[in-house]
């Protein structure tokens, strides 16, 4: 295994000196991505700083009509928040069904972010709530919508020195559902064959707004924006929402790997597709009649 130095640091000041003085210095907050990417020998770096006692990026934020998410919040803050549960329901299903209970207490949200793995849980229900990401320096801050951060796999637009620290999300209308749904090749600590998530507005039986995202389907997980476009203004019924769940393949690029055929998983992310749909229009209408 390869060596490296290790340095805590203290706060969010004593971090960002630390990076601004070391910029190829890699951050490190849970270390459930790291610890396999060293021992893998793909981890060069030489200085390793250990953020997972900065407090100031341990927060879960809830306002009139926002969240906002540390990066150090782990799935398992995600999965037992009871505001997310009301708030971002899709999120919080995707947290707990995050590996297992022993990672989801070391893994945060913002490693899952900065690992830009195409089939990261997080990713999804994220995409279609339309979220901004922070990205701090010693020298200021900017935003950026996280479609425009997952650049490939492996790979985000985080510059050497800037460190991830805020996770924005609108909490969606009131006459709007939500929802997740995984497919692996077992029910626990199983990597997504292909993940969904979809968020519905209805008005009046009609689909006001439509959002659909799929991961591990393709180089970076994707909203099905052909979809998205042809349900908008249409009834949730039977014929649209099998005609919409045929059009998710024009956004898809999936591959063969040791978990499914690209064939495989073009049929399953269509049956998802479908599935992810129907669970957020039920959700819609349960909120229409609550
Ligand atoms: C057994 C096992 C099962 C897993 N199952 C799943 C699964 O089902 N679904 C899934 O999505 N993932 C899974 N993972 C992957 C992993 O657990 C997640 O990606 C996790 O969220 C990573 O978070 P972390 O805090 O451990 O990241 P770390 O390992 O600490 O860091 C990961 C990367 O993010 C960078 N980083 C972390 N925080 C910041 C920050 N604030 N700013 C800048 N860069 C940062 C690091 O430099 C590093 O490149 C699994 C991993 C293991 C080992």
């Amino acid at each position: 295994m390869k060596t490296f130095d290790l340095v805590t640091a203290r706060n969010q000041h004593h971090l960002l000196e630390i990076i601004s003085n070391n910029p190829a210095a890699r951050p490190v907050a849970g270390a459930t991505d790291f610890i396999p990417t060293v021992r893998s020998g793909r981890w060069k770096t030489k200085l390793v700083v250990d953020i997972s006692r900065v407090e100031e990026l341990r927060f879960l934020r809830f306002s009139d009509n926002t969240v906002e998410i540390g990066p150090l919040i782990s799935f398992k803050d995600l999965e037992t928040s009871k505001e997310l549960g009301i708030f971002l329901p899709a999120l919080q299903e995707a947290a707990a069904c995050m590996a297992d209970p022993l990672i989801r207490a070391r893994a945060t949200i913002g490693g899952n972010l900065c690992t830009a793995s195409p089939a990261a849980d997080s990713l999804p229900p994220l995409l279609v709530l339309d979220a901004d990401v922070t990205l701090i320096t010693l020298n200021g801050e900017r935003s950026m919508p996280l479609q425009d951060f997952i650049l490939a796999p492996g790979q985000n637009a985080l510059n050497p020195g800037e460190i991830l620290s805020k996770i924005i999300c609108k909490i969606p209308n009131s006459n709007s559902g939500m929802g997740f749904i995984k497919q692996g090749l077992r029910r626990s600590i199983a990597v997504a064959v292909v993940n969904a998530a979809a968020l519905i507005e209805q008005e009046n039986g009609v689909i006001k707004d439509c959002r659909l995202a799929l991961g591990a389907v393709s180089p970076t997980p994707v909203r099905c924006c052909h979809a998205e476009n042809f349900l908008r203004g249409k009834s949730a019924d039977e014929v649209n929402l099998t005609a919409a769940a045929s059009l998710i393949k024009e956004d898809l690029k999936p591959i063969d790997d040791v978990r499914g055929s690209a064939a495989y998983r073009r049929r399953i992310s269509e049956i998802l597709s479908r599935r992810v749909l129907e669970l957020a229009i039920k959700r819609a209408e349960e909120e229409k009649d609550a």
